[in-house]
């Protein structure tokens, strides 16, 4: 049995020695049975990351890397992890251990001796969080699953153990705008939820502003439900009832009283409201659009700019 694990890295030169020995020390757990690889993928640091895993890949020869020629994001980072794995088992972990290693072996024992397909976890507390950040993030995970019919667990983290079954039907989701906390839902098979308190990272700091993060959940909205464009349909349709039921009281009014200058306030409010309503809608079409737009150029998820992974 071999396990590999993806390491998406993006300027982590401080917290990657760290991570190498929490990885020594739980590999060790399970020696005798398993073997592993350790794949950086540095998504284009701009620190001395990849000096760092130059390092670690001369003192141990189970560390693989791949250097992206530009930061590409971590998704694409998870893809490039998934392509090039070797194990029989795939692991994808954080560098900063938020993910904390010492779940590996329950995991392991999840795949091997319970029959799941795949181990994934999921944080019970948001401690060490802004609030308002816990907030929404509650509330983006709610609305998701309300409007897409597929699962998206509130607190799952990308840390997840996969058999090769799993690994292999995510490689076949080839697409551009990759939203991993979705397609592991998509491909279905059995997860089994392990659940852990939140850990603060090791060092450096996370990459996720609350913009990066509110861009992020609308990226996922889009890939995974259609249901915003409807809600151009719904808007226009209750416009038309509304404008019925107008037009009928202003003839009635017209017919009853015949005061026919007053109003114009109103109607200004109305045309306002209205191209509101209508640019709203045209921002969601375009939104849909440009995904697609991105999906249709089929441009590589991501380029390597270096790597000591030999060709097959
Ligand atoms: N990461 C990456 N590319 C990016 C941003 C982040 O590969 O553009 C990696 C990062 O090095 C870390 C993981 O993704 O290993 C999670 O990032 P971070 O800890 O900043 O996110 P948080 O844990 O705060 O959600
Ligand atoms: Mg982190």
């Amino acid at each position: 049995m071999k396990i590999s694990i993806v390491v998406p890295c993006y300027n982590e030169e401080v917290a990657l020695v760290f991570f190498q020995k929490e990885i020594d020390r739980v590999s060790q757990e399970l020696m005798p049975d398993v073997t592993f690889e350790i794949l950086y993928i540095d998504d284009g640091s701009k620190d001395n990351t990849l000096q760092e895993i130059h390092h670690l890949a001369e003192q141990d020869k189970r560390v693989k890397y791949i250097s992206f020629s530009r930061n590409f994001g971590k998704e694409a980072a998870i893809y490039a992890g998934l392509k090039n794995a070797s194990g029989d088992l795939v692991a994808i972990m954080d560098a900063d251990l938020q993910d904390p290693p010492a779940l590996l072996p329950e995991m392991y024992h999840a795949i091997m001796e319970e029959g799941y397909d795949s181990a994934a976890t999921r944080r019970v507390d948001r401690k060490g969080e802004p609030p308002v950040r816990s907030f929404f993030a509650r509330k983006f995970y709610k609305l998701m699953n309300n409007i897409s019919n597929t699962d998206i667990v509130d607190g799952a983290r990308d840390y997840r153990l996969m058999n090769r079954k799993f690994v292999n039907a995510l490689l076949e989701l080839g697409e551009y705008n990759r939203f991993s906390k979705g397609l592991f839902g998509w491909v279905g098979f059995k997860t089994k939820w392990i659940e852990f308190e939140n850990v603060e990272r090791v060092a450096g700091e996370t990459k996720w502003s609350f913009w990066k993060l509110f861009r992020y959940s609308i990226e996922g909205i889009v890939a995974f439900s259609t249901a915003p464009l409807a809600l151009a349909a719904v808007l226009g349709v209750i416009m038309c009832i509304l404008g019925a039921i107008a037009i009928v009281f202003i003839v009635v009014r017209q017919l009853a009283f015949g005061n026919a200058v007053a109003g114009w306030a109103s109607l200004a409010c109305i045309i306002l409201f209205l191209g509101g309503v209508q640019l709203l809608c045209l921002g969601i079409l375009g939104s849909y659009m440009s995904k697609t737009y991105l999906e249709v150029k089929n441009r590589p998820i991501y380029i390597c700019g270096e790597t000591n992974i030999e060709k097959k």
